[in-house]
């Protein structure tokens, strides 16, 4: 599972070094003074002059102004070093990166700018440790090793604020607007929903970041990605940008950044703005965010890593500046009406093959001669056939977590579907807290004995089911109702295991009747 030193492109780490060095000189310049501050708030430090800067008027978009005000240097080509405001580690993409530092006596340039948590092989059962799984041991101790030799924070298992990495930084207020943001998982498009640039990055970029706080990257393009309107009951947040996905395609936003804009965005909370950025990925974005507004700064008041006082006023009086502004201008727009979205269900191998829940799947015969290949495969996977519903689809498994919706407001809204109900006797149902503080709360609120007492396993917070990383995983051809992000062929642990991807609520009535249900018609849910 680990790469070596060696494994890794050593010229590429040439520029590391390099890129370290450039940095060394420009701290010392009023450039870096500027950029250094541009995520001070973690550091209890905030610049006026950003304030002064940002007020003046821009017809860019939030994601340009963040990129422009973090760029240390643009090279000939036309790559930008970009300064990182917040580096996130996990176990599973840093033991290479930090076995790189080692090798090259290099030290974590910024470990105040770097934090550290446990989530993909966590188990979430036994916990004991060593934990029975080798790989999985290893991995934990390297973490706790290497944060100890590089000073790193790490919040391991017996810190009660770990958690899924983009669970637990938001939740800690790690997570400000204006950032930029990298972590070595794809979905650090999560913190889009503050109005960051959040970024996945791979193995040998997580040692990049650690030795120099900065990166290579080609600036993408902007799409602003409208919807208007109020969404039906039973829609929720994760529906949303499953039709976005599925209207735009897994490749449509390749090359982009995707803004997302218009009424049904602004009227959401923070922690729905976070399944729909957790999702740009998916749909082929290098990234997604949400432009901050009141709702933003009301969620971070008062969150461990905010600032405090004064320093809290004057940062969101700047975060707010940020928002790209009525005459923004982006590379490309399109618009969607909130009232075209309906409950919605995968049926296939990507997150782009889903259908609302009153929909029968596609027919080959109407689809694109480019995509009925893919289609046959999807369906020969899943076992459907063309043109049947989705809904009444059997079901084996339920699974509520992931750091797509293992938070409150998704595990008050699974609860309050199954009380009074029990899960069918066919399907073995769990519910993952996306971090020890979300568990806490939701047992403070007995909604742990609600999904008990349904039938639902209670679990400890991790990623659990959604990579299959620990020992949750789907058996043999299991279907499983899931409320995480990928229904790629063998993403739940099973090389032949098939997900359905859906809305935590469309979960638990599934767990319910035991097949995909409308959620609409499910007992007791439209009250
Ligand atoms: S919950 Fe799934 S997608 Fe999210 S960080 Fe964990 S493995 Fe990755």
């Amino acid at each position: 599972m680990f790469r070596t030193a060696t494994e890794i492109s050593g010229a590429r780490f040439h520029r590391a070094e390099h890129v370290k060095n450039v940095l060394h000189v420009r701290k010392t310049t009023a450039i870096s003074a500027l950029v250094l501050s541009l995520c001070a708030a973690t550091r209890g430090i905030f610049c006026t002059f950003s304030i002064e800067q940002a007020s003046m008027p821009d017809t860019r978009n939030l994601f340009n102004k963040v990129w422009d005000l973090h760029t240390v240097q643009t090279l000939p080509g036309g790559q930008t070093q970009l300064f990182i405001g917040l580096h996130l580690i996990h176990e599973v993409t840093s033991p290479q990166a930090f076995e790189i530092l080692r090798d090259r006596q290099l030290k974590v340039a910024f470990p105040e700018r770097t934090i550290a948590t446990v989530d993909h092989i966590v188990p979430t059962g036994n916990q004991a440790r060593p934990f029975l799984d080798d790989l999985a041991e290893q991995m934990m101790s390297a973490i706790e090793q290497n944060c100890a030799d590089f000073g790193v924070t790490l919040l391991d298992l017996k810190d009660d604020r770990q958690g899924i990495v983009h669970v637990v930084g938001p939740e800690q207020g790690l997570t400000q607007p204006g950032m930029t943001i990298v972590c070595g998982d794809s979905h650090t498009s999560t913190h889009g929903a503050f109005g960051s640039i959040a970024i996945g990055i791979g193995t040998s970029n997580v040692a990049e970041v650690l030795a120099t706080q900065t990166m290579f990257l080609n600036r993408p393009k902007v799409r602003q990605v409208v919807v208007n309107g109020e969404l039906a009951p039973g829609v929720y947040a994760k529906d949303v940008i499953l039709y976005i996905i599925q209207k735009l395609g897994v490749q449509g936003g390749v090359g982009y950044a995707y803004e997302f804009a218009g009424s049904t965005f602004d009227a959401m909370s923070i922690e729905e703005r976070m399944t729909v950025c957790n999702m740009s990925i998916e749909g082929g974005a290098r990234c997604g965010y949400i432009n901050p507004d009141q709702t933003t700064v009301d969620y971070l008041k008062g969150r461990p890593f905010s600032p405090k006082g004064a320093d809290f006023d004057r940062a969101a009086a700047w975060w707010l500046s940020l928002a790209s502004g009525d005459d923004a201008q982006f590379d490309d727009v399109v618009v969607f009406d909130a009232a075209n979205i309906e409950p919605t269900v995968t049926w296939g191998i990507t997150p782009a093959q889903s259908v609302g829940v009153s929909q029968p799947l596609p027919r080959i015969s109407e689809v694109a001669p480019e995509e009925q290949t893919l289609i046959r495969e999807a369906l020969k996977f899943m076992g459907l056939e063309e043109g049947q519903p989705i809904k009444g689809t059997k079901i084996d498994v339920a699974f509520i977590g992931s750091c797509t919706n293992s938070r409150m407001s998704d595990l008050r809204e699974a609860a309050r579907i199954v009380e009074g109900h029990k899960v069918a006797p066919h399907v073995k149902a769990i519910v993952v807290p996306g971090s020890q503080l979300v568990r806490r709360q939701a047992m403070a609120e007995g909604l742990h004995l609600i999904f008990e007492a349904a039938g639902f396993e209670w679990r400890a917070a991790g990623c659990s089911m959604c990579l299959a990383m620990n020992p949750d995983k789907l058996q043999g051809r299991e279907v499983c109702a899931s409320s995480s992000n990928r229904n790629f062929k063998g993403r739940q642990g099973s090389p032949t295991g098939r997900t359905l991807l859906m809305s935590p609520a469309m979960v638990a009535a599934a767990a319910i009747e035991g097949h995909v249900a409308d959620i609409r018609e499910f007992a007791g849910a439209m009250v």
